[in-house]
C-alpha cells in the first residue's frame, strides 16, 4: 500500500479545523489528523465532545483523532478518564473516525484506558461491529529512548493495535538508519519518524521503507511536531509521491544546511529528466573536538549512509565546513579524486555508482567549484593561461579556484585580510608548480589584473559585512592603463543576494562583470552530471536559484 501523506491539525475549534481538512484535502493529502488535546480539557462540557464528534463526521478525507496529553508533549492535561470517554464516544459513535491514537505507555498502564479503547476500536477479538482501528503510540522529544528495543517489543506484543507509530527526536542523520530498521522489521502497518531537522530524511523517504504514513503540516507556522514539514514540501520540493523502493537518495551534507537552494535544483533537475531520485538537507553538525571531532562525525556518517543496505545512497553536495573532510575520506578510504580535489585538498561531490542489484561499483570525489569558476571566468575573460588574476581571501572557495586557475596557467595574487593565510596559500600553489604571490590586503587599492574574484563573504546576506564590499572598484578604474582599465573581469562568488555591492560598482567604470550565480550553477550542474550521466537542465536551474534569491 502506498505511504499515506498526513496533515496535522492542531485544532482550534471544530469549523477551523474542517476548513484546513477541506484545504489539505485540495493540497493532496490522503489523510488527516485532528490534534484535539488544545481543544478538549476534558472538564465535562459536552459541547467540546460533540465538536470533535464533528469532526469526524464532517472530515472531507478519513481522520485520526488524537488527544495527545502533555506527558507525552501534548496539549491535554485534564483528567484520563474523559480522555477514554472521549475515545469510547468516537469508536462506538454513529460516524466514526478511521483511526483513534492512544500511546503505548497509557495503554500498557491503565487498565480502564486498556478495556475502553479495545472496546472502541478494530481488533482480532472485537465483538461488535467497529470500524475505527488503532494506532498505537510513543514519543520521545529528547532522543532515541535506551529502552527502544523494549517498547518496540511491548507493542508488538498488543493485538489490538492495527498501527504501530515510533517518533523520537533524531540527533543525528544515523538515527534515521534505525528508522528505517524499524519499518524493516515491521509486523503490521508502522509509521517511524525522526523529529527534529535531523529527521526529515525519515518523512521524506517513508515510502522508500514502506512506512504508513508520514505527517505535514498546512502551512510551515501550523507544524504539529518539531521538523514537520509542510505538505508543499513534501510533495512540490521533495516530490513525494515519486518516492519509492528504488529511488537513489542524493543530499547536501554541511551545517548548517537548512537554507542551502541545492535540494530545489537538484529535485527540480530529476523531475525534468526523469531521474529516480530524491535531494534531501544532510546536516552533519560539528561535533565538539574541533577538527578532529568534525572530522569524525563526518566520516562515520558518511559510511553509514554509503553501506546502509536499503538505502540507494548515491551521492552528495559537500559544503562547509565538510569539503576538506570529503578529501581527507577519499584518501583514506582510497576513493579517486579529480585533479582539481587532489590539487587544492578539498572536494565539494561525492559520486556513489552502484550496480543494478544496488551493490557498490566505484566511489569518487570530485571537485566542481574549481571548473565551474574557471568556465564562468573563461566564458567573458577568455584565455586563462598568462591572465594575472587577484583572488581576494584564502579561504575554501578562493583555495579551490586559485589552485584551478594557477593549474590552468594564470599567475595568481592572493590577498586575504589574515596576511599569513594569503602567504600559504601562494606558498601551496608555488610547490604545487604554478605562479602564485601573496598581497597585503591594505595593498588592494593598488593592485593590477585582468580579473578580480571574490571569495570572501563580504556582501553575502547574513555574513560578516552584508552590505559592504571588498574592493575599491573605483579607485582601481581611476589609474589608467592596462590591466586594470576597462575591460578588467570582476568575479563575485557570493549569489546570496544576486546584486552585492561589488557588482553594483562595476558598470559605473566599465568592468565585465560576473554573478555569484553563475559559478553556483555551474558546480551544481556539473554534480547533476556525475550523478546521472544527463546533462543538467540549466537553464532551469540559472531561473529556480535567481526566482527563489529575488523572493
Ligand atoms: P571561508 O573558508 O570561511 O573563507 C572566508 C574568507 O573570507 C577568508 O579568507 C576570510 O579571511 C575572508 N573574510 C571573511 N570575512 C571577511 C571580511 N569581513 N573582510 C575581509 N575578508 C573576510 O569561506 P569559503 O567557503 O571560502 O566561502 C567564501 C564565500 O564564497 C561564501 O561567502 C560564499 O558566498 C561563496 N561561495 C560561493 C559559491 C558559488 O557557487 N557561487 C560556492 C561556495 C561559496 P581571514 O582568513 O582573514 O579570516
Amino acid at each position: 500500500m502506498p505511504t499515506l501523506l498526513c496533515v496535522s491539525i492542531l485544532v482550534p475549534d471544530a469549523q477551523s479545523a474542517l476548513a484546513d481538512a477541506a484545504a489539505a484535502r485540495d493540497h493532496g493529502a490522503d489523510i488527516v489528523e485532528f490534534r484535539v488535546d488544545a481543544c478538549f480539557s476534558g472538564s465535562g462540557d459536552e459541547a467540546e465532545t460533540l465538536d470533535i464528534l464533528r469532526l469526524a463526521a464532517e472530515s472531507p478525507l478519513p481522520c485520526i483523532i488524537t488527544c495527545r496529553p502533555t506527558w507525552e508533549g501534548g496539549h491535554y492535561d485534564g483528567p484520563e478518564d474523559a480522555r477514554v470517554a472521549l475515545f469510547e464516544r468516537l469508536g462506538t459513535g454513529d460516524a466514526p473516525p478511521a483511526y483513534i491514537d492512544a500511546e503505548l505507555a497509557a495503554y500498557t498502564r491503565s487498565a480502564n484506558l486498556r478495556q475502553k479503547v479495545n472496546l472502541a476500536v478494530d481488533h482480532p477479538k472485537q465483538v461488535r461491529p467497529v470500524a475505527t482501528r488503532l494506532i498505537l503510540s510513543m514519543h520521545d522529544f529528547d532522543g532515541r529512548p535506551a529502552d527502544l528495543s523494549r517498547r518496540l517489543a511491548a507493542m508488538r506484543a498488543e493485538p489490538a493495535a492495527a498501527v504501530h507509530k515510533i517518533a523520537f527526536r533524531a540527533r543525528s542523520l544515523r538515527d534515521n538508519l534505525e528508522m528505517f530498521d524499524v519499518l524493516a522489521e515491521r509486523d503490521r502497518p508502522t509509521i517511524a519518524l525522526g523529529m527534529g531537522e535531523f529527521g526529515l530524511m525519515s518523512r521524506v523517504l517513508a515510502p522508500k521503507f514502506g512506512g504508513f504514513l508520514t505527517f505535514a503540516s498546512l502551512r510551515p507556522q501550523d507544524a504539529t511536531a518539531p521538523g514537520q514539514p509542510t505538505i508543499r514540501e513534501l510533495l512540490d520540493l521533495y516530490r513525494f509521491r515519486s518516492v519509492t523502493r528504488t529511488t537513489g537518495v542524493y543530499g547536501i551534507v554541511g551545517w548548517p544546511v537548512g537554507h542551502s537552494l541545492s535540494p530545489l535544483l537538484h529535485n527540480a533537475g530529476f523531475e525534468a529528466v526523469g531521474h529516480d531520485g530524491v535531494y534531501l538537507p544532510l546536516p552533519v553538525a560539528v561535533a565538539e573536538g574541533g577538527e578532529a571531532g568534525s572530522y569524525e562525525s563526518f566520516k562515520a556518517t558518511m559510511l553509514e549512509l554509503i553501506h546502509h543496505p536499503r538505502l540507494d545512497f548515491r551521492g552528495a553536495s559537500v559544503t562547509i565546513p565538510h569539503k576538506e573532510n570529503l578529501a581527507r575520506l577519499a584518501d583514506e578510504q582510497g576513493w579517486e579524486a579529480d585533479t582539481d580535489t587532489s590539487a587544492c585538498g578539498a572536494a565539494n561531490t561525492l559520486i556513489v555508482e552502484r550496480a543494478s542489484d544496488g551493490r557498490l561499483a566505484r566511489i569518487r570525489v570530485a571537485n566542481t567549484d574549481a571548473p565551474a569558476a574557471v568556465t564562468s571566468l573563461a566564458d567573458t575573460l577568455g584565455e586563462i593561461t598568462g591572465k594575472r588574476i587577484a583572488i581576494l581571501g584564502a579561504g575554501g572557495v578562493a583555495r579551490a579556484i586559485a589552485f584551478a586557475l594557477a593549474m590552468r596557467g594564470a599567475e595568481v595574487i592572493v590577498y586575504n585580510r589574515t596576511r599569513d593565510r594569503a602567504d600559504g596559500l601562494a606558498q601551496a600553489i608555488l610547490a604545487a608548480g604554478g605562479r602564485a604571490s601573496a598581497g597585503d590586503w591594505a595593498a588592494l587599492p593598488h593592485a593590477r589584473a585582468h580579473a578580480f574574484v571574490n571569495c570572501t563573504p563580504v556582501g553575502m546576506k547574513g555574513g560578516p559585512d552584508p552590505g559592504g564590499s571588498p574592493l575599491p572598484i573605483r579607485e582601481l578604474a581611476s589609474r589608467a592603463g592596462d590591466p586594470c582599465g576597462p575591460r578588467t573581469v570582476l568575479m563575485e562568488t557570493v549569489y546570496n543576494p544576486v546584486r552585492t555591492a561589488l557588482l553594483n560598482d562595476a558598470p559605473e567604470v566599465g568592468w565585465r562583470a560576473i554573478d555569484g550565480v553563475e559559478m553556483f550553477v555551474r558546480q551544481a550542474a556539473a554534480q547533476f552530471s556525475a550523478w546521472t550521466g544527463r546533462p543538467a537542465p540549466m537553464a532551469l536551474f540559472a531561473r529556480l536559484v535567481r526566482e527563489s534569491l529575488d523572493r
